[in-house]
């Protein structure tokens, strides 16, 4: 039975711990908030529940949604349905849930701020207000904002996406994403049981914060959202190039990271949910197997290829164009068009569509415009002809 601690008590660290302690492990887990209302949209796709189906199976407050809508930089809609709901929490549920799980199954869950590591000593050491102790490994869990990269490095501003936004008590039954004109990022409205999560991405390295507020104060009042009572928020969220994962080490002897502190985050939708609980339970499979070596394999395995081959496309997806028009806009006239691009946009959103098998499921199944248009984005056998169709060509 081997000493675990976990810097962090979110998704990543709570899941890690419960399948750590699970296995028989000691397990500390430290989080300087415990569950509390991280700044997040709260959205988990069928991936997630699929993977782990408490988090449909609860009585605990959380909203369902069915529906999309799309909104281009020049104000053209198109709403979809989804052929698995969104489940969307509250983060202070969420996060609550999964410690509790956590605990129960043995964790001891601890209120602390961890200020220093030192994994340079046999046994790697943390200091918690104001006390060092020991462990046999330490796993690193403390989100976007984590400052203890050992033998790594810290994400850089061009790896990370800045984000704000308002938690509005306000009721709607739709997802709303709309994107803008040449901004690697978009304006969100997620629906919860009893207000909106309205908030803005944009890359660090590219936009500002004052550049997102207003772009966010234009679509509050385009949609008619009050902002009377709301609360403000704003916080980072790492956007993983292709090459963070080969230069950003995620294991050492006594140390690893996971969920958004090694990055595994969905660069093109800013998913990370998933991929943190998924991080956190891989690891702690690995760490029970007395293997943490085989971590970055099964990560891989599982879902890093996926990643990179977002981190691949979101430059061309955000600010490329198509006959003309943005890839988003594109995007948005067609799919009002074609039912095969809404079911397939769908199922991405959804997650039951992943982007490796994209090219796969085009051959044969598109009509001409679609498939030449998501073959555009993916830049796939990008077909010679694309000059000779407009977006107004038959559809599907
Ligand atoms: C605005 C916004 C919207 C988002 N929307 C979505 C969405 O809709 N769907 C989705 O899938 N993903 C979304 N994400 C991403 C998602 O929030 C993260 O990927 C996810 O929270 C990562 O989980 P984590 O456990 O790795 O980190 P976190 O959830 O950030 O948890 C880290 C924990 O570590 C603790 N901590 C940090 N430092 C210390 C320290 N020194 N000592 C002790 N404790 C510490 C913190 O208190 C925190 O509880 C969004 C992110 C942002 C910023």
């Amino acid at each position: 039975m081997a000493e675990i601690a976990i810097v962090g008590g979110g998704p990543a660290g709570s899941l890690c711990g419960e399948q750590l302690a699970r296995s028989g492990h000691s397990v500390t887990i430290l989080d300087e908030h415990l569950a509390w209302e991280k700044p997040c949209g709260g959205g988990l796709t069928h991936k997630a529940t699929q993977a782990y189906p408490f988090l449909l199976h609860n009585s605990l407050p959380k909203k369902l949604v069915h529906s999309v809508e799309l909104i281009s930089s020049d104000n053209h809609r198109v709403q979809f349905q989804l052929p698995h709901p969104i489940v969307v929490y509250s983060r202070t549920v969420l996060n609550g849930l999964l410690l509790d799980r956590a605990s129960s199954s043995g964790c001891s869950v601890r209120r602390a701020r961890v200020t220093s590591i030192d994994t340079d000593s046999p046994r790697p050491r943390y200091c918690a207000d104001g006390e060092w102790r020991s462990a046999d490994f330490l796993v690193l869990a403390s989100g976007a904002r984590n400052r203890f990269s050992p033998s790594s490095r810290p994400l850089l501003p061009s790896e990370l996406e800045i984000t704000q936004g308002y938690f509005v008590p306000d009721s709607r039954d739709t997802i709303q994403i709309k994107f803008l004109r040449q901004f690697e990022g978009y304006i969100w409205s997620f629906p919860r049981n009893d207000h909106l999560s309205v908030g803005i991405c944009g890359k660090m390295d590219s936009h500002n914060s004052a550049e997102l507020r207003s772009h966010l104060q234009s679509f509050i009042s385009s949609e008619h959202i009050s902002t009377e009572a709301a609360r403000f928020y704003s916080h980072v969220l790492p956007s993983p190039h292709e090459h963070s994962f080969s230069q950003r080490p995620v294991v050492g002897r006594n140390w690893a990271l996971i969920g958004d502190a090694a990055a595994w985050v969905d660069p093109l939708t800013g998913e990370g949910l998933f991929y943190a609980m998924r991080s956190g339970e891989i690891l702690g499979r690995c760490l029970a197997e007395g293997f943490p070596e085989k971590y970055p394999a099964r990560v891989k395995a599982a879902f890093s290829d996926e990643l990179q081959f977002a981190a691949r496309i979101v430059r061309r997806f955000y600010r490329g164009t198509f006959l003309g028009n943005a890839i988003t806009t594109s995007m948005v006239l067609l799919m009002r068009r074609s039912s095969v691009l809404r079911q397939l946009v769908g199922d991405l959103f959804s997650g039951t569509q992943d982007y490796t098998s994209l090219k796969r499921r085009l051959l044969g199944h598109l009509g001409l415009s679609v498939s030449e248009f998501v073959s555009c984005v993916l830049n796939t056998d990008r077909p010679a002809s694309l000059a000779g169709h407009s977006a107004s060509d038959s559809a599907d």
